[in-house]
């Protein structure tokens, strides 16, 4: 007996990188195949700005692999990374870059839990928005129930489900502040783990909403005015953040040094400036600020961390449509390198 893999990859679009995937029917010896062992694959770059038509073959090589939820049985869901034939990193694998530094910094044991928000469309309008006006303000959908504050719950249970039967390090759902917005959370893994996970929920979030006649986007300020944004607030330790709390503080200055505010808020996901304007729990994206509980900072130390004397920091300035292979990327190298000077590894 045959079964079915779909394999999934990150494309060229820009500025915000888009999902692809195609089914590949393997043969019943490969069942039991290590992602190693499953066969790589190939497909048309000049569909998915990956490639010029005159030379469009690009490789999809398989990096992790997962039991398929939807179509169940032994079917697989294969995430790919993109390779040019000579079989080197294509210009928009960023995979290929985090693995480098994070294997630079593996002895640090980096983790990471991003909180995914992102917005329920029905049509032109976010899901719970009424025909031609606005629903009531801001205030008691975050974390709401009842009919008249949650829209879209189905889909979120259905997705949930679908996440947990994947195997993926899911640790949490919840409604957020606009109608029609949710956030899950992937993690603690390490950084390619929660990257390659975080991108394999954000297919089944689309591909679970399909079949509910409803479109989700990581657009990181889907209703202008005075709406909550779609951030990725991104939680991250090493070990010696788990244990002490000068390291945690080494991080948080690191951070603030020089020119990596900007290195990173430009890499934090496309319209940052529109979504880290000060208001609406975030810091402006042109000002570095680090603090206790404070989420109107870039990068908060939760009450318990302080409480405790150790733990993890929250960057709270990535958008929803970052790549968690830049921003954990980003991270581990900045925070490392720092924590690695101070000897506080
Ligand atoms: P918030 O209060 O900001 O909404 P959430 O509960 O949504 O926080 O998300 C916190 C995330 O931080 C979770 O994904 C959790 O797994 C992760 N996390 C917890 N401890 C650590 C740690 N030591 N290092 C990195 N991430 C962590
Ligand atoms: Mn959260
Ligand atoms: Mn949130
Ligand atoms: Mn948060």
């Amino acid at each position: 007996m045959t079964f079915k893999a779909e394999y999934i990859w990150i494309d060229g679009t820009e500025p915000t990188a888009k999902l692809r995937s195609k089914t590949k029917i393997l043969a019943d010896s490969q069942r039991t195949a290590t992602v190693a062992d499953l066969p790589i694959w190939g497909f048309d770059g000049s569909s998915t700005n990956q490639a010029e038509g005159h030379a469009s073959d690009r490789v999809l090589r398989p990096v992790a692999s997962y039991p398929d939820p939807i179509r169940g049985g032994d079917d697989i869901l294969v995430l790919c990374e993109v390779l040019d034939i000579d079989m080197t990193p294509h210009a928009s694998n960023t995979r290929a870059a985090l693995a480098e530094v994070a294997g630079r910094y593996a002895a640090q044991e980096s983790i990471f839990g991003i909180e995914q928000e992102y917005t329920f469309f029905k049509g032109a309008r976010p899901l719970g928005f009424p025909e031609g006006g606005f629903p009531a303000a801001q205030g008691g959908y975050y974390c709401g129930v009842g009919a008249d504050e949650i829209f879209g719950r189905d889909v979120v249970e259905a997705h949930l489900d679908n996440c947990l039967k994947a195997g993926l390090g899911i640790s949490g759902i919840n409604a957020e502040v606009m109608p029609g917005q949710w956030e899950f959370q992937v993690g603690p893994l390490s950084p390619l783990e929660v990257s390659d996970q975080l991108w394999v929920a954000r297919w089944l979030l689309y591909r679970t909403a399909e079949d509910f006649g409803v479109s989700a986007t990581l657009d990181p300020k889907p209703v202008k005015g005075d709406w909550n944004g779609a951030g990725a607030h991104t939680n991250f330790s090493t070990k010696a953040m788990r244990e002490r709390y000068d390291a945690i503080i080494t991080a948080c200055e690191s951070l603030g040094e020089g020119s990596k505010p900007m290195d990173h808020v430009k890499n934090y996901g496309a319209g940052i400036d529109d979504r880290l304007t000060g208001l609406h729990e975030t810091a402006p994206w042109n000002e570095y600020s680090y603090g206790v509980s404070d989420r109107g900072a870039s990068v908060r130390i939760p009450w318990q961390v302080e409480k405790d004397g150790k733990g993890y920091i929250e960057d709270r300035r990535p958008n929803a449509n970052v790549d968690p292979y830049v921003v954990t990327r980003l991270l581990v190298d900045t925070c490392c390198a720092a924590l690695e000077k101070a000897g506080q590894v």
